[in-house]
């Protein structure tokens, strides 16, 4: 990890109103995919600065996506935070059940109170944690909506963060 802090968001040049914090919640596919664009054209010390300038922001943005601390408590303790999520698949279906019953915190006695009963020959259920890159998981919009919902709960960004919203919660 670089130890780069930005000062505020990355906005865009062109589109004032949109930033790199903006689409963790509204496109994380294609900001991995950026990063990995850029990676590869840049290497360590490509030359273009700007360049850098976006290739550390999205590496520094991304890896603030994987150790923010949730804040809303286990449904079912309501002791410890949420950290984890359930994610249905009944074979065949097109899409995911993931709802907000589904999210639990570190207890396997609160994993087991969130746990349907399902039947193995026909569903499967993965376990996945409260993190950003968990969105990447799901290749259908409908199921990474999904996410993203169970995310703002988790992490309290409900209603509409401005970018300044986002930058402060990813940078605390
Ligand atoms: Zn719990």
């Amino acid at each position: 990890m670089t130890n780069y802090s930005p000062q505020g968001p990355y906005k865009f040049f062109l589109r004032r109103d949109m930033s790199l914090e903006k689409m963790m919640l509204t496109n994380y596919p294609r900001l991995r995919k950026d990063f990995k664009k850029l990676e590869k054209k840049v290497g360590s010390n490509g030359k273009w600065k700007g360049v850098q300038i976006k290739k550390k922001h999205l590496e520094w943005l991304l890896a603030r996506g994987e150790d923010r601390a949730p804040k809303m408590l286990c449904p079912y303790c309501g002791e410890e935070p949420v950290e984890h999520f359930l994610a249905i698949y009944t074979f065949g279906g097109k899409y995911f059940t993931i709802k907000e019953s589904f999210l639990f915190c570190k207890k396997d006695s609160c994993k087991k109170k969130a746990s349907p009963e399902i039947d193995s020959r026909h569903e499967v259920v993965a376990t996945l944690p409260v993190k950003f890159s968990s969105i990447d998981k799901f290749s259908s919009k409908r199921d990474r909506r999904k996410v993203i919902s169970l995310l703002r709960k988790s992490f309290n960004l409900q209603g509409r963060p401005t970018t300044e919203d986002l930058f402060s919660f990813f940078s605390n």
